[in-house]
């Protein structure tokens, strides 16, 4: 039943407020923040996305001018390792066009220090960048980082979450969820969906390339409420410290699969991406103790390897 409420904002628009708030003003990262990403975690992570990027630009036909571009940067910290380790293949190096979509002003600037020296455009939507070259796209943790709306099934028909000043509250919509490919819906289930998401999604399609997608989510679409608040490393309601905490969603990866249609795609786990494209070999040639826990941190199954998972988008 809708809760006699007069609803204030629908979830997405709440969402993207307290997260542009969120975003803009601090720097969510590390043991001070509010949540550690694999870049953070160790340089590993970007130097084996590195050796990947490598592995497309050569099987895209190693093009002397194509688009390098990463969503989402957080700290630059992906990208900077990504550089270095890629930095003897000079073509690599001439051939690219380095973007940085990155709607954070806090973080543009840490981009900036942590990137300083290399030739680097800025862009606030992916809109702006020329779509006429290749591309190789990376982004980590950027999709669970965008609004979505969530509907409920009460058992006869479907209801929308608001929030007001109560909190959460389900309010009686006058049609289904959007777009749902799922199958009949039981009392209680949830089905979530990202405009933000789709909108993105949509463009990207439209390019030409290889594209890396790397988040915490679903191999199989499902009904669920997958939305966490984060607030120094600790779970908390969504509506507390709003435009302070983080904010995210689980990964539809079947569904962000399908986007790319007659693309291929694969999916895997982050330890089985970072294992075929050859960590191991990286972290004995490093042979650096200081390496180890982060290592282990970024492939164990019972961290970040078996959760986080790898979308990966080819011609
Ligand atoms: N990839 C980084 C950061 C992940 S956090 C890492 O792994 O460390 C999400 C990132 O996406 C932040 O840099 C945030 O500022 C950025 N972001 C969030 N919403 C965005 C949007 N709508 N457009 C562009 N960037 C956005």
């Amino acid at each position: 039943m809708p809760i006699e409420k007069t609803p204030t904002v629908r979830l997405d628009q709440f969402m993207q407020g307290a997260l542009e708030r969120y975003y803009h003003n601090k720097d969510p990262f590390g043991s001070q923040g509010d949540f550690t990403t694999a870049p953070e975690i160790s340089q590993l992570f970007g130097e084996i996305i590195g050796i990947w990027a490598i592995q497309k630009w050569v099987e895209i036909g190693s093009p002397s001018n194509f688009n390098l571009i990463e969503i989402g940067p957080g700290r630059g910290t992906l990208m900077s390792d990504l550089l270095r380790g890629t930095k003897h293949i000079n073509q690599f190096h001439t051939a690219a066009n380095i973007h940085l979509v990155e709607t954070s002003p806090t973080l543009k600037s840490k981009q900036k220090n942590t990137l300083n020296g290399y030739d680097i455009h800025w862009h606030d939507h992916l809109k702006s960048i020329n779509t006429d070259l290749p591309v190789i796209v990376i982004a980590n943790e950027f999709f669970d980082a965008l609004p979505v709306r969530q509907f409920k099934f009460d058992g006869t028909q479907w209801l929308e979450s608001y929030i007001n000043d109560t909190g959460k509250i389900w309010v009686e919509v006058d049609h289904p969820p959007l777009k749902s490919t799922l199958t009949k819906a039981n009392t209680g289930d949830i089905f979530e969906y990202s405009q933000a998401q789709k909108d993105y999604a949509k463009l990207l399609s439209t390019y030409h390339g290889a594209f890396l997608f790397i988040d915490y989510g679903y191999a199989k679409s499902t009904y669920g409420d997958s939305l966490q608040a984060l607030y120094k490393h600790k779970p908390c309601a969504i509506t507390e410290h709003v435009g302070n905490a983080d904010l995210t969603t689980h990964v539809d990866f079947e569904w962000l699969g399908k986007q790319f249609a007659k693309r291929t795609t694969t999916l895997k786990t982050q330890a089985a991406f970072l294992k075929e494209n050859g960590i191991d070999i990286r972290f004995q040639h490093l042979n650096n103790p200081d390496l180890n826990t982060g290592y282990r941190r970024l492939i164990a199954a019972d961290e970040m390897g078996a959760l986080f998972k790898v979308l990966e988008v080819t011609a």
